[in-house]
Parts: C-alpha cells; structure tokens; sequence
C-alpha cells in the first residue's frame, strides 16, 4: 500500500501528549509535538523551589503495578527502572484518633485469600466486609460509593473511602461507584502483584517527563515548547489549520491532530464539545525535613485532615485528595495542620514545623461523579483529522496517570489506523529543542 507522507501533530505535552506521541513516534511517523509553556509534563512534573532550596513535585503521584499501559510507556522510554516501592503489595496505616498503626497486606496470585488473615486486613473487620464490595460491581450507573457500600462499617472508613478518594479525587458521596468497581477489578481484583505500589525514585519529571522528551528527540520527533494554541480553523469534515501565538501551520491531507490539552482548554478550541465541567482540588503540603530513611515510602492517615504522607529525598510530602474542606485555608494554616499529621505518621516530632512549600492544586482533575461521568467526550470528533487526548476524555478510567496514558496511547492508534503505514523512516531531523527548565509553578501559596 502507497500512503502520502502525513505529519501527526500532537497538541499539549503532559502525559496524554507525550504518550501520543512516543506512541506515534515509535512506529516511525514524523511527529510535532507543541506546549504552550516553557516545560513539558502539565500537571505531573517537577520543578525547583527556591524557597525551599530543593526540587518538589507538584504533587504526590502513588502508581500501582497493575497500571500496566503506564509500566509500557515507561517501558518504552526508557524509564521503567526509575520506581521503586516495597517488594510486596504492603499498605502501611494510621489511625490519628486512635493511633491505630495496621498494614494492608493484599497476597500475591488472584485469590484473595488474604481477607481472611486477620494480620493481613484492617483490625476490627472481617472477611464480609471485603466482598460487600462486589456491590459496587451490581450498582447502577447513577450510583455514588456511599449508596453502594455500608459507609457505617469499619472497612468502610478505614479502606474503601481512602481508596476511593485517592484514585477518584472526590468524595464518597460524589464519586462513582461503577468507576470505583472499574479501579479495584484493574488492582485488587488482579491480586497483590498488581497492587505493588510505585512511586519515582527522584521525582516526576525524573520518572515521566524527561525520559520522554529526550526518547521523542532521538527519534528525530520535533518539540515547540512556548506554542499555545489559540484556534483551529475548520472545514465541513476536518481541521485546516492549527493557529499558533506564533504563527499558523496549515495540516496537509493525511495529517492528523491529536489535542491533548485539558479539558477546559478543548472546549474553548472545539465547538460544541461537551467536556466534565466541574473539578475537584488537591493540597500538597512538601516539608523540608530530616526522615529516618528506613521508613516507609508513604503511610495512609484516617481520621486526620493529611491522607496519604510520603517519603521523600527532600523530607515528607502530603497529600490531601477532593480536598474542597481545606483549600480556602492559609498555607499557614496548612502547614501546622498537616505537619501534625505528618510528624504522627512518621514519628519525628511536631515541633518545630519545618519549612514547608504548600501547593494548592485547584483544578487537579474533574470531579469523577456519575454526572460528570456522562460529560467525557470519545476520543474520535466529527472532524476525521481531529482526535482527543487527556484524562479527561472516554477511558473508563479514573483522571489519572494511567488514564491520561491510556487516552494519548489510544487517539494515537486512531490517528494512525486512518493515515495508514508510515511512509519510511524519517531522517533525523535537526531538532527545535527549545526546552527550557522552568522553575515556575502552577499554583502556590
Ligand atoms: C496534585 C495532583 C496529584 C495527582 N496525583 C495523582 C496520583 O497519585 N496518581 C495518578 O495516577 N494521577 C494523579 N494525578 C492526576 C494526573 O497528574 C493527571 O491525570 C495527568 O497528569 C493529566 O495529564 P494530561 O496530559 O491529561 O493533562 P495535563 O497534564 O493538564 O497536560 C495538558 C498539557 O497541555 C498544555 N496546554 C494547555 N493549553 C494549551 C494550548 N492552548 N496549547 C498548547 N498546549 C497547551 C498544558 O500546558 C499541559 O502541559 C494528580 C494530579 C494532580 C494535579
């Protein structure tokens, strides 16, 4: 089969654009790759603090080892081997009203035979309360976590709630139930190995972003970082035009678009899109402080106002998901609120409150509710040359990592199933390697 040459221009550099266009660039198309700021990885990257004096991420990311598109995107930068975690699937727990310490400790192979070992599951429950979860899988559509799950039970609060806000990023009450169901069965369901939490060995970017961005430049893929998309012009069945601050590039015939830039954002540059329209934010509170180093990659708070506390190089990092209760607080505020929590989890002591840099991410991803749910748009638009990308488009998964991967992964695989087998493998081009570290952050207090 002949094909014309086409180029595959891919808008947005977070991890639903560097997917694409590893992806794209992997079976040997020539890809364009454009962000509008200075760095590439959106809302998964790092970044320096000068106040601080030491890089920070711009927020906790907790992998697990089941997220198996992510393990392959990694797989192919290179840069599987920059996570790290405990060898078993082990979820250390404190309870800060009780100071209750427990683990999760979810067996390897699929049958969860676990459940049933009193060391191995959260005190006070029994094996019941562990396959009182299937009703989330008979729920309806419009169910919330809350109206499937008994919300008065200890496993309830002590396992199913945190699990579900930190991998939906909203409340029981808001979130899901089906979506939920769809997270345990990709994790839990798939038994302890696919359980194994991961986090970066250094720090996002070190892990997602720069491996990407130097695996895309030996591919001879081009990168235009400060190119913010203003409009795109079209034509009755696909785009013509990308309108760049910059300047405009024309699409040939057999080009193709894959946007990858969030939500609010398509919306703006696609008519009539339907995208979710509420969000739901996450505080990150990053303490420069000494921790013992044996100590565990992170701990998991009930009862407290901090969530999730990790072990970093720099110190102790908290995260607070679907943190609407709390975001209006001052970041003074924050800082003895969740320093008290941190300093409980890891046992260092609570004063002084070390220095702290406290990120407030307002619209970390949208609100997983079932209504929001119906808003996802496909990844394919009426316009034939025009694909969606991000964690906000139809995965069915959660607005995540492995979500957002996914997305970039699958409008690749529609580009180019229309624009047909790459023509031959480009020379190495010489590069627009315009990437500068930028040590400006999203949102900060
Ligand atoms: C604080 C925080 C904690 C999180 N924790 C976790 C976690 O523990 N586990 C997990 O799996 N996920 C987590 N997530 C979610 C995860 O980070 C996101 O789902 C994922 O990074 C989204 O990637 P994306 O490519 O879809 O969007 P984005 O990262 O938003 O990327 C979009 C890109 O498009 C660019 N852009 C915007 N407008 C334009 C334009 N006009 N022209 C050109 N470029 C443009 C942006 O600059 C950006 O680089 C967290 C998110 C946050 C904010």
């Amino acid at each position: 089969m002949t094909t014309r040459p086409c180029t595959m221009h891919v808008v947005g550099a977070g991890l639903a654009g560097l997917a694409a266009a590893v992806r794209l660039a992997a079976e040997g198309r020539d890809v364009r790759l454009y962000e509008a700021a200075p760095h590439a990885g959106g809302r998964c990257r790092s970044y320096f603090d000068a106040e601080l004096g030491c890089r920070i991420d711009n927020g906790n990311h907790l992998l697990l080892a089941g997220n198996h598109r992510t393990r392959d995107y990694l797989d192919q930068i290179g840069a599987l081997d920059t996570l790290e975690g405990p060898f078993d699937a082990v979820f250390p727990f404190i309870d800060a009203e009780s100071g209750c310490r427990w683990s999760l400790r979810p067996n390897r192979g699929l049958f969860p035979w676990w459940i049933s070992s009193a060391k191995r599951r959260v005190p006070g429950t029994r094996a019941a309360d562990y396959l009182a979860v299937l009703a989330l899988r008979r729920s309806h559509s419009s169910a919330t976590v809350v109206e499937a799950l008994d919300r008065e039970a200890r496993a309830f609060r002590c396992l199913w709630e945190p699990l579900a806000v930190a991998a939906l990023n909203t409340s029981a009450e808001h979130a899901s139930a089906r979506l939920f169901w769809r997270v345990l069965a990709e994790t839990l369901g798939r038994g302890g190995t696919a359980c194994r939490p991961l986090v970066p060995c250094q720090g996002l970017s070190e892990t997602f972003i720069d491996p990407a961005l130097a695996h895309l430049q030996a591919q001879g893929a081009e990168i235009r970082f400060g190119a913010r998309l203003r409009a795109l012009r079209f034509a009755l069945d696909h785009v013509t035009e990308l309108v760049f601050d910059t300047g405009s590039v024309a699409l040939g015939r057999d080009d193709r678009l894959v946007l990858a830039v969030p939500a609010t954002v398509a919306a703006r540059l696609v008519p009539t899109l339907t995208v979710p329209d509420i969000y739901s934010p996450i505080v990150n509170a990053h303490f420069r402080c000494a921790v013992p180093p044996c100590s565990p990659y992170f701990i998991g708070m009930v009862g407290g106002t901090a969530e999730w506390i990790f072990r970093k190089q720099m110190g102790l990092s908290v995260t607070v998901s679907a943190a609407d209760k709390i975001v209006d607080l001052s970041a003074e505020e924050l800082r003895g609120l969740l320093w008290r929590d941190a300093a409980l989890a890891y046992r260092v002591p609570a004063d002084p409150v070390p220095p702290a840099r406290i990120v407030k991410e307002r619209r970390a991803t949208f609100l997983a509710s079932p209504a929001q749910l119906l808003r996802r748009p496909p990844i394919t638009t009426r316009w034939r040359n025009l694909l969606l990308a991000g964690d906000y488009v139809d995965t069915g998964l959660p607005a995540a990592i492995e979500g957002a991967i996914a997305s970039g992964i699958m409008a690749a695989a529609r580009a180019t199933e229309a624009a047909g087998a790459p023509v031959a493998s480009h020379p190495q081009r010489s590069n627009a390697w315009n990437r500068r570290q930028s040590d400006s952050v999203p949102v900060h207090e």
